[in-house]
Protein backbone atom coordinates (compact mmCIF):
# COMPACT_ATOMS: atom_id res chain seq x y z
CA UNK A 1 0.00 0.00 0.00
CA UNK A 2 2.78 2.55 1.10
CA UNK A 3 4.85 1.44 -2.48
CA UNK A 4 1.52 2.16 -4.33
CA UNK A 5 0.89 5.75 -2.90
CA UNK A 6 5.26 6.59 -3.07
CA UNK A 7 4.89 4.98 -6.37
CA UNK A 8 1.59 7.59 -7.51
CA UNK A 9 3.75 10.54 -5.81
CA UNK A 10 6.53 10.08 -7.86
CA UNK A 11 4.40 9.74 -11.27
CA UNK A 12 3.05 12.47 -10.00
CA UNK A 13 6.01 14.54 -9.88
CA UNK A 14 7.58 13.58 -12.52
CA UNK A 15 4.64 14.60 -15.17
CA UNK A 16 4.94 17.71 -13.12
CA UNK A 17 8.80 17.94 -14.24
CA UNK A 18 8.04 17.27 -18.20
CA UNK A 19 5.08 19.84 -18.41
CA UNK A 20 7.41 22.42 -17.08
CA UNK A 21 10.83 21.44 -18.71
CA UNK A 22 12.64 20.59 -15.32
CA UNK A 23 13.27 17.15 -16.02
CA UNK A 24 16.87 15.94 -14.95
CA UNK A 25 19.27 12.84 -15.88
CA UNK A 26 18.30 10.95 -12.48
CA UNK A 27 14.67 11.37 -13.07
CA UNK A 28 15.13 8.40 -15.84
CA UNK A 29 15.87 6.26 -13.27
CA UNK A 30 12.70 7.35 -10.80
CA UNK A 31 10.47 6.45 -13.94
CA UNK A 32 11.97 2.84 -15.01
CA UNK A 33 11.60 2.14 -10.60
CA UNK A 34 7.67 3.39 -11.30
CA UNK A 35 7.09 0.51 -13.84
CA UNK A 36 9.21 -2.07 -12.69
CA UNK A 37 8.51 -1.96 -8.80
CA UNK A 38 5.27 -3.67 -9.77
CA UNK A 39 7.14 -6.57 -11.18
CA UNK A 40 10.03 -6.97 -8.94
CA UNK A 41 7.23 -7.03 -6.33
CA UNK A 42 4.81 -9.82 -7.81
CA UNK A 43 8.26 -11.73 -7.90
CA UNK A 44 8.95 -11.62 -4.53
CA UNK A 45 5.28 -13.27 -3.43
CA UNK A 46 5.51 -16.22 -1.42
CA UNK A 47 5.28 -19.96 -2.39
CA UNK A 48 2.71 -22.06 -0.35
CA UNK A 49 2.47 -25.49 -0.13
CA UNK A 50 -0.86 -27.46 -0.46
CA UNK A 51 -1.00 -30.87 0.46
CA UNK A 52 -3.44 -33.90 -0.03
CA UNK A 53 -3.08 -36.55 1.98
CA UNK A 54 -4.34 -40.58 2.39
CA UNK A 55 -7.44 -40.97 4.37
CA UNK A 56 -7.56 -43.97 4.87
CA UNK A 57 -10.81 -44.47 2.95
CA UNK A 58 -11.18 -46.57 -0.43
CA UNK A 59 -13.25 -43.42 -1.73
CA UNK A 60 -11.32 -40.90 -0.98
CA UNK A 61 -8.08 -42.36 -1.52
CA UNK A 62 -8.52 -43.65 -5.07
CA UNK A 63 -9.73 -40.29 -5.81
CA UNK A 64 -6.33 -39.21 -4.41
CA UNK A 65 -4.50 -41.36 -6.72
CA UNK A 66 -6.83 -40.28 -10.09
CA UNK A 67 -5.71 -36.60 -9.23
CA UNK A 68 -1.97 -37.54 -8.73
CA UNK A 69 -2.25 -39.53 -12.00
CA UNK A 70 -3.47 -36.75 -13.71
CA UNK A 71 -1.18 -34.30 -12.17
CA UNK A 72 1.77 -36.35 -13.03
CA UNK A 73 1.09 -35.99 -16.99
CA UNK A 74 0.21 -32.49 -16.87
CA UNK A 75 2.46 -29.60 -17.75
CA UNK A 76 2.34 -27.35 -14.50
CA UNK A 77 4.61 -24.04 -13.00
CA UNK A 78 4.32 -25.79 -9.35
CA UNK A 79 6.44 -28.00 -7.71
CA UNK A 80 5.48 -31.14 -6.83
CA UNK A 81 6.32 -33.47 -4.31
CA UNK A 82 5.68 -37.41 -2.78
CA UNK A 83 6.14 -37.85 0.64
CA UNK A 84 5.37 -40.59 2.80
CA UNK A 85 1.36 -40.66 2.65
CA UNK A 86 0.52 -37.32 0.78
CA UNK A 87 2.04 -35.77 -1.98
CA UNK A 88 2.45 -31.19 -1.96
CA UNK A 89 2.29 -29.17 -4.12
CA UNK A 90 4.52 -26.17 -3.50
CA UNK A 91 4.39 -22.75 -6.03
CA UNK A 92 2.75 -19.48 -5.84
CA UNK A 93 -0.90 -19.07 -4.80
CA UNK A 94 -2.17 -18.04 -7.89
CA UNK A 95 0.19 -21.15 -9.87
CA UNK A 96 -1.08 -24.47 -7.77
CA UNK A 97 -4.61 -22.99 -8.10
CA UNK A 98 -4.36 -23.36 -12.11
CA UNK A 99 -2.51 -26.24 -11.61
CA UNK A 100 -5.96 -27.97 -9.99
CA UNK A 101 -8.26 -25.94 -12.05
CA UNK A 102 -6.63 -27.07 -15.21
CA UNK A 103 -6.46 -30.81 -13.72
CA UNK A 104 -10.30 -30.64 -13.43
CA UNK A 105 -10.89 -29.69 -16.20
CA UNK A 106 -8.59 -32.60 -18.12
CA UNK A 107 -10.73 -35.09 -15.79
CA UNK A 108 -14.04 -33.00 -16.63
CA UNK A 109 -13.29 -33.67 -20.58
CA UNK A 110 -11.92 -37.34 -20.18
CA UNK A 111 -15.41 -39.04 -17.90
CA UNK A 112 -17.85 -36.35 -17.67
CA UNK A 113 -18.04 -34.16 -20.70
CA UNK A 114 -17.89 -37.00 -23.45
CA UNK A 115 -19.80 -38.03 -26.27
CA UNK A 116 -20.48 -41.20 -27.50
CA UNK A 117 -19.65 -42.39 -31.06
CA UNK A 118 -23.49 -42.27 -31.72
CA UNK A 119 -23.33 -38.37 -30.54
CA UNK A 120 -20.61 -37.58 -32.47
CA UNK A 121 -22.25 -39.18 -35.58
CA UNK A 122 -25.20 -37.36 -35.61
CA UNK A 123 -24.59 -34.32 -36.86
CA UNK A 124 -27.92 -32.92 -37.17
CA UNK A 125 -28.48 -33.28 -33.42
CA UNK A 126 -25.64 -31.11 -32.52
CA UNK A 127 -26.32 -28.13 -30.54
CA UNK A 128 -24.36 -24.54 -31.10
CA UNK A 129 -23.23 -21.27 -29.30
CA UNK A 130 -21.76 -17.76 -30.23
CA UNK A 131 -18.70 -17.41 -29.11
CA UNK A 132 -18.42 -13.31 -28.99
CA UNK A 133 -14.78 -12.93 -28.90
CA UNK A 134 -14.42 -14.81 -32.32
CA UNK A 135 -17.54 -13.48 -33.21
CA UNK A 136 -19.02 -16.71 -34.81
CA UNK A 137 -21.33 -19.51 -34.32
CA UNK A 138 -19.76 -23.16 -33.31
CA UNK A 139 -21.65 -26.48 -32.89
CA UNK A 140 -20.89 -29.05 -30.42
CA UNK A 141 -22.16 -32.83 -29.88
CA UNK A 142 -24.48 -33.97 -26.84
CA UNK A 143 -22.53 -35.46 -24.34
CA UNK A 144 -22.82 -37.00 -21.35
CA UNK A 145 -20.88 -38.91 -18.59
CA UNK A 146 -20.01 -42.19 -18.75
CA UNK A 147 -18.88 -45.67 -16.66
CA UNK A 148 -17.97 -44.62 -13.09
CA UNK A 149 -18.56 -40.89 -13.89
CA UNK A 150 -21.96 -41.69 -14.76
CA UNK A 151 -22.95 -44.04 -11.33
CA UNK A 152 -22.06 -40.49 -9.39
CA UNK A 153 -23.17 -38.10 -11.72
CA UNK A 154 -25.60 -38.75 -14.16
CA UNK A 155 -27.00 -35.13 -14.63
CA UNK A 156 -28.01 -33.56 -17.57
CA UNK A 157 -25.22 -30.60 -19.13
CA UNK A 158 -25.55 -27.27 -17.95
CA UNK A 159 -24.05 -24.09 -19.77
CA UNK A 160 -20.82 -23.57 -18.80
CA UNK A 161 -21.48 -19.47 -20.56
CA UNK A 162 -24.41 -17.32 -20.25
CA UNK A 163 -27.98 -18.25 -21.97
CA UNK A 164 -30.11 -14.94 -23.84
CA UNK A 165 -33.97 -16.13 -23.90
CA UNK A 166 -35.46 -16.16 -27.45
CA UNK A 167 -37.48 -12.99 -27.87
CA UNK A 168 -40.14 -15.80 -29.63
CA UNK A 169 -40.18 -19.52 -30.28
CA UNK A 170 -42.64 -21.17 -33.20
CA UNK A 171 -44.79 -24.14 -30.97
CA UNK A 172 -43.64 -26.12 -33.70
CA UNK A 173 -41.10 -27.21 -36.87
CA UNK A 174 -41.60 -24.80 -39.68
CA UNK A 175 -41.03 -26.30 -43.38
CA UNK A 176 -39.70 -23.33 -45.11
CA UNK A 177 -36.72 -23.24 -48.47
CA UNK A 178 -33.13 -22.04 -47.70
CA UNK A 179 -31.25 -22.19 -51.53
CA UNK A 180 -33.43 -24.76 -53.01
CA UNK A 181 -33.12 -26.86 -50.34
CA UNK A 182 -36.16 -27.90 -48.12
CA UNK A 183 -35.63 -27.50 -44.23
CA UNK A 184 -38.01 -28.13 -41.01
CA UNK A 185 -36.84 -26.62 -37.67
CA UNK A 186 -38.33 -24.57 -35.06
CA UNK A 187 -37.85 -20.80 -35.78
CA UNK A 188 -37.02 -17.98 -32.42
CA UNK A 189 -36.17 -14.71 -32.94
CA UNK A 190 -33.72 -13.13 -30.65
CA UNK A 191 -34.29 -10.25 -28.36
CA UNK A 192 -33.28 -6.45 -29.31
CA UNK A 193 -29.80 -6.59 -27.88
CA UNK A 194 -28.77 -9.69 -29.88
CA UNK A 195 -30.96 -8.82 -33.12
CA UNK A 196 -27.61 -8.19 -35.23
CA UNK A 197 -26.97 -11.81 -34.93
CA UNK A 198 -30.40 -12.94 -36.04
CA UNK A 199 -29.18 -13.32 -40.18
CA UNK A 200 -26.14 -15.15 -39.78
CA UNK A 201 -27.67 -17.38 -36.62
CA UNK A 202 -30.44 -18.51 -39.05
CA UNK A 203 -27.96 -19.19 -42.05
CA UNK A 204 -25.59 -20.85 -39.54
CA UNK A 205 -28.70 -23.34 -38.93
CA UNK A 206 -29.92 -23.52 -42.36
CA UNK A 207 -26.30 -24.52 -43.54
CA UNK A 208 -25.62 -26.84 -40.73
CA UNK A 209 -29.65 -28.41 -40.63
CA UNK A 210 -29.85 -27.44 -36.77
CA UNK A 211 -32.84 -27.53 -34.99
CA UNK A 212 -33.24 -25.43 -31.84
CA UNK A 213 -33.40 -27.14 -28.42
CA UNK A 214 -32.93 -24.63 -25.98
CA UNK A 215 -34.54 -22.11 -24.29
CA UNK A 216 -32.16 -19.57 -25.41
CA UNK A 217 -28.86 -18.63 -27.19
CA UNK A 218 -26.06 -19.87 -25.63
CA UNK A 219 -23.28 -17.66 -25.37
CA UNK A 220 -19.22 -17.92 -24.55
CA UNK A 221 -19.24 -22.11 -24.01
CA UNK A 222 -21.33 -24.67 -24.77
CA UNK A 223 -23.28 -27.08 -22.87
CA UNK A 224 -21.39 -29.41 -20.31
CA UNK A 225 -21.43 -32.57 -18.03
CA UNK A 226 -19.27 -30.72 -15.04
CA UNK A 227 -19.77 -31.25 -11.46
CA UNK A 228 -19.43 -27.85 -9.38
CA UNK A 229 -16.32 -27.53 -7.38
CA UNK A 230 -15.12 -24.88 -5.65
CA UNK A 231 -11.37 -25.18 -5.61
CA UNK A 232 -9.87 -22.78 -2.75
CA UNK A 233 -6.07 -22.30 -2.60
CA UNK A 234 -4.95 -20.01 0.27
CA UNK A 235 -3.84 -19.50 3.61
CA UNK A 236 -4.70 -21.74 6.87
CA UNK A 237 -8.41 -21.46 7.60
CA UNK A 238 -8.66 -17.98 9.32
CA UNK A 239 -11.89 -19.04 11.72
CA UNK A 240 -12.35 -22.78 12.52
CA UNK A 241 -15.84 -23.37 11.75
CA UNK A 242 -15.22 -27.15 12.67
CA UNK A 243 -13.67 -30.65 11.31
CA UNK A 244 -14.16 -31.93 7.52
CA UNK A 245 -16.74 -35.05 8.45
CA UNK A 246 -13.99 -37.46 5.90
CA UNK A 247 -10.63 -36.41 6.61
CA UNK A 248 -11.06 -35.05 9.81
CA UNK A 249 -9.04 -31.58 9.33
CA UNK A 250 -10.36 -27.95 10.35
CA UNK A 251 -11.88 -25.75 7.98
CA UNK A 252 -13.43 -22.36 7.69
CA UNK A 253 -15.95 -23.41 5.08
CA UNK A 254 -17.20 -26.62 4.04
CA UNK A 255 -19.27 -28.20 1.56
CA UNK A 256 -21.91 -30.56 1.51
CA UNK A 257 -21.66 -34.06 0.74
CA UNK A 258 -23.20 -35.41 -2.30
CA UNK A 259 -22.94 -38.62 -3.92
CA UNK A 260 -19.46 -36.96 -6.09
CA UNK A 261 -17.96 -36.64 -2.89
CA UNK A 262 -19.04 -40.21 -1.97
CA UNK A 263 -21.62 -42.79 -3.59
CA UNK A 264 -22.82 -43.69 -0.34
CA UNK A 265 -23.73 -40.56 1.03
CA UNK A 266 -26.67 -38.09 -0.54
CA UNK A 267 -26.97 -34.22 -0.51
CA UNK A 268 -30.23 -32.19 0.47
CA UNK A 269 -31.24 -32.88 -3.32
CA UNK A 270 -31.49 -36.55 -2.29
CA UNK A 271 -33.39 -38.54 0.33
CA UNK A 272 -32.60 -37.28 3.85
CA UNK A 273 -34.07 -40.30 5.31
CA UNK A 274 -30.90 -41.65 4.68
CA UNK A 275 -29.25 -39.67 7.25
CA UNK A 276 -29.42 -40.51 10.80
CA UNK A 277 -32.95 -39.07 12.13
CA UNK A 278 -33.33 -37.20 8.82
CA UNK A 279 -30.76 -34.43 9.94
CA UNK A 280 -28.81 -32.62 7.25
CA UNK A 281 -26.28 -34.04 5.05
CA UNK A 282 -22.75 -34.09 6.15
CA UNK A 283 -19.78 -31.56 5.69
CA UNK A 284 -16.55 -31.82 3.75
CA UNK A 285 -14.02 -29.85 3.07
CA UNK A 286 -13.23 -28.60 -0.57
CA UNK A 287 -10.36 -31.08 -0.40
CA UNK A 288 -12.31 -33.98 -0.29
CA UNK A 289 -15.37 -32.43 -2.15
CA UNK A 290 -12.64 -32.06 -4.79
CA UNK A 291 -10.64 -35.67 -4.47
CA UNK A 292 -14.08 -37.84 -4.84
CA UNK A 293 -14.79 -36.57 -8.22
CA UNK A 294 -11.11 -38.13 -9.41
CA UNK A 295 -12.16 -41.71 -8.71
CA UNK A 296 -12.90 -42.35 -12.83
CA UNK A 297 -9.27 -42.31 -13.38
CA UNK A 298 -8.11 -44.59 -11.48
CA UNK A 299 -11.32 -46.82 -11.04
CA UNK A 300 -12.41 -49.52 -13.72
CA UNK A 301 -15.41 -51.31 -14.71
CA UNK A 302 -17.13 -53.94 -16.76
CA UNK A 303 -20.98 -54.21 -17.44
CA UNK A 304 -22.79 -57.58 -17.46
CA UNK A 305 -26.32 -57.28 -18.60
CA UNK A 306 -27.96 -54.79 -16.03
CA UNK A 307 -25.06 -54.67 -14.01
CA UNK A 308 -21.90 -52.87 -13.23
CA UNK A 309 -19.09 -53.94 -11.99
CA UNK A 310 -16.72 -51.52 -10.49
CA UNK A 311 -13.17 -51.50 -8.69
CA UNK A 312 -11.51 -48.98 -6.78
CA UNK A 313 -7.68 -49.63 -6.47
CA UNK A 314 -5.77 -47.55 -4.26
ZN1 LIG B 1 -11.72 -33.26 4.14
Amino acid sequence: MLLQVARKKTLHNLVNKIKFGKLKGGDFGRAVLCYVAPIVMKQKEKNIQLSFSKAGHFWLDSGLVGLKKILDEMEKEVNFKQKDNEFILEGSREAVQRALEQAYDILVERYYNISTKKQREDTRAYNFYYDSKKDRFYSFPKKKSCGIAEIIYNKAPRPTGTSVKWAYKSDKKVEFEYNGKKIKRTLVRLPESHAHLQERMDDFLNENELDITTSGLLVDGPYAVKPKVNIKVGSEPKKVKGHCYFCGHPSDTFEEATQTTFPLITGTSGVLSFNSMAQKPEKVCWKCFFLGKFVPVNGFYYTSGDDIFTFFPY
